[in-house]
């Protein structure tokens, strides 16, 4: 964003109140096992307006990093499942705003159809930066059945040859660590991935949150989180065997901490995020000198704008 625009251009996160079509049954019920759902019930989420959060989010983020450009991150739950007309209307609000100069859309892989992406295209035609945030997860379609992912790797296959039709940005959501999965589940995901084409990567240790059904597996011993070094390993791993065109938007996650049960590093971005620069630096493989994690004294900030903790579209 520095060489394209000149300038920082920070997300805001945005909770627009969508659902998720995993949940309400029109793709499944009870949601991906891993997603605390109970922010869904009727009451639990009264979202402020788009423009107020993008407000919300300029006023901690212009104060802490300076920025003066920002993206409006659709982040919460399936930011493309609703009326194309109200997408354009929510889209529109946020785009209005003057430093606002582009668009990330969080959704699932199923729910990126032919007018969403038309719309999206037509967005960055007007010179918007335009991101499509894909949470595929996994290519394995057993690892998404045995977390109710609801979709297999032929929607994102789908997706992503229509989105790329149209010349949007992908940034893929992976994460390690799934119930079932080793190294190499995560390294073949990572080369199915590439072959069809991607501009953007997050990668999300698979942590265990309260009012999940993770949780209940959890505790009934039937799963056991990634450790540290075992993350670490993989996510270096990844990293490395990832052409450098293609950016890393994320390399961990956090749960807010009334929320998280395991694994606990998980509440430790800052230590996910030296440790696998410590490891790449080792591998020879950073420029010494980009400007690295170990630099940034930024803290870890939970806001009122702030996604659900859970959500890992
Ligand atoms: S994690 Fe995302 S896709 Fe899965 S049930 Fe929750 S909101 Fe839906």
């Amino acid at each position: 964003m520095l060489h394209r625009y000149g300038e920082r251009v920070h997300k805001i996160a945005i909770d627009a109140n969508f659902t998720c079509p995993n949940i309400d049954g029109s793709k499944g019920r009870g949601g991906c096992t891993f997603c605390n759902n109970v922010s869904f019930s009727p009451n639990g989420r009264q979202p402020p307006g788009v423009i107020e959060q993008i407000a919300a989010g300029r006023r901690v983020i212009r104060k802490r990093t300076g920025a003066r450009k920002y993206l409006a991150y659709f982040q919460a739950y399936t930011n493309t499942y609703a009326d194309i007309g109200q997408l354009r209307q929510l889209y529109d609000q946020a785009l209005a705003e003057p430093d606002v100069i582009g668009l990330a859309v969080g959704t699932r892989p199923d729910c990126a159809p032919i007018p969403v992406l038309d719309l999206l295209a037509e967005y960055q035609q007007q010179g918007n930066e335009i991101w499509l945030e894909l949470g595929l997860q996994s290519s394995f379609d057993e690892s998404l059945r045995r977390v109710n992912r609801g979709h297999g790797f032929s929607e994102y296959k789908t997706a992503i040859l229509e989105a790329r039709k149209r010349g949007l940005q992908i940034c893929t959501h992976l994460i390690i660590g799934l119930p079932g999965e080793t190294k190499q589940h995560c390294k073949v995901t990572l080369e199915r991935i590439l072959e069809l084409g991607v501009d953007g990567l997050k990668l999300h240790p698979l942590h265990v949150v309260k009012g999940t059904q993770l949780a209940n597996e959890w505790r009934r011993g039937e799963y056991q989180p990634l450790l540290l070094d075992e993350y670490i390993e993989i996510a270096t791993d990844l990293i490395r065997h990832t052409p450098p065109e293609v950016i890393f938007h994320r390399v961990t996650a956090t749960a807010a901490p009334r929320l998280l049960l395991a694994p606990d590093w998980c509440s430790k971005k800052w230590l996910v995020l030296n440790r696998i620069t410590d490891a790449l630096h080792r591998l020879h493989l950073t420029n010494n000198s980009s400007r690295t994690t170990t630099d940034c004294k930024e803290p870890l900030q939970w806001n009122s704008s702030a996604p659900p903790a859970t959500c890992l579209l």
